[in-house]
């Protein structure tokens, strides 16, 4: 490759993925953006600059990819698919320094990677397109590893972007979200059309801002957060006293006084409860099993 091509054409992409002999591939939720405008702005929003360390995930055919390697940033990229490292191989060599890994993202120890492969005093960016299919796996992962970068600018469809960032009452709002909101502070920065990816995807998607938190609990009360946030969910129809009596052996009348300790409305729908009220229950729950199991 003499010169970078303007993988936001459609027409040179189309060009370049038949030279390397590539198609599009939708079981691994492939939808290129071509439209530099929108590359720029998510860009400009995690505010990259020289030397800062990022990590991108599924750069595919290097839209945002080139465009964070100008910027001079220290950056490494992880894509599953071998035929796209081929070419973006050949893409990014004048950036030598860019680290390419073929690499499962669902299978990524983040703590060991980081710890690994990047020096970064100031902390870790990630900027992602991620696939539709593997973006609430995903996203527990990150979570379940603390989420351990500085930044998330990250791209999801539209329905999982709102099911992440959604407050106690909105339809969206379930396991995913409070487990975000927990970890995160999360906003959506913007919209982006269906019309601005080849192929194109039957719905649109946002970009959302993902900021870590002060988290509230200590590691052994967050094992007993995510079971009781992931119970109450799994039946969301059911009273939260109902749902803490199939997770815990207790009577339901000490049940009753847990969830009025924790301030909780004992015939409330888990849909209805807060982070800080999950993460209150939580730790009362944590408590009495300490003292009594
Ligand atoms: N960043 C590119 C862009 O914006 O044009 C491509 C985004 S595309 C929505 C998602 C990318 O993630 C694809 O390149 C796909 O091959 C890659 N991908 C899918 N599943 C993956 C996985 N489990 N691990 C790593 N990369 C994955």
């Amino acid at each position: 490759m003499s010169e970078i091509p303007d993988i936001t054409s459609p027409r040179k992409l189309n060009s370049l993925f038949q030279s390397y002999g590539l198609q599009p591939r939708r079981h691994l939720g492939q939808n290129f953006l071509i439209d530099a405008n929108i590359v720029r702005k998510i860009i400009a929003a995690a505010r990259v600059e020289e030397g800062d360390a990022v990590i991108e995930v599924g750069p595919g055919a290097g839209a945002l990819t080139v465009n964070l390697a100008r910027t001079g940033a220290n950056l490494m990229v992880l894509e599953i698919d071998r035929g796209l490292i081929r070419l973006l191989k050949d893409l990014l060599r004048p950036w030598p320094e860019v680290e390419i890994i073929e690499q499962d993202v669902l299978k990524v120890d983040w703590k060991e990677l980081i710890r690994r492969t990047i020096t970064a005093s100031g902390g870790i960016k990630l900027i992602s397109n991620l696939p539709y299919n593997i973006s609430a796996p995903f996203m527990y992962a990150l979570f379940k590893d603390n989420f351990p970068f500085t930044v998330g600018l990250l791209m999801f469809q539209k329905e999982v972007a709102h099911r992440l960032i959604a407050a106690p009452g909105d339809n969206d709002y379930g396991a995913l979200s409070v487990i975000c909101g927990y970890y995160t502070e999360g906003i959506k920065l913007f919209d982006v059309s269906k019309n601005v990816f080849w192929p194109r995807p039957k719905v649109g998607s946002a970009v959302l801002r993902l900021q870590p938190r002060e988290r509230e609990l200590t590691g052994q009360e967050e094992g007993l957060f995510w079971e009781i946030v992931r119970g109450f969910f799994q039946q969301r129809r059911k009273t939260v006293l109902n749902s803490m009596s199939r997770l815990f052996p207790f009577s339901r009348n000490r049940l009753t006084d847990l969830l009025e300790k924790a301030v909780v409305f004992p015939g409330a729908r888990p849909e209805e409860l807060s982070v800080k009220q999950f993460a209150m229950l939580t730790r009362i729950t944590y408590n009495y099993l300490s003292k009594y199991s």
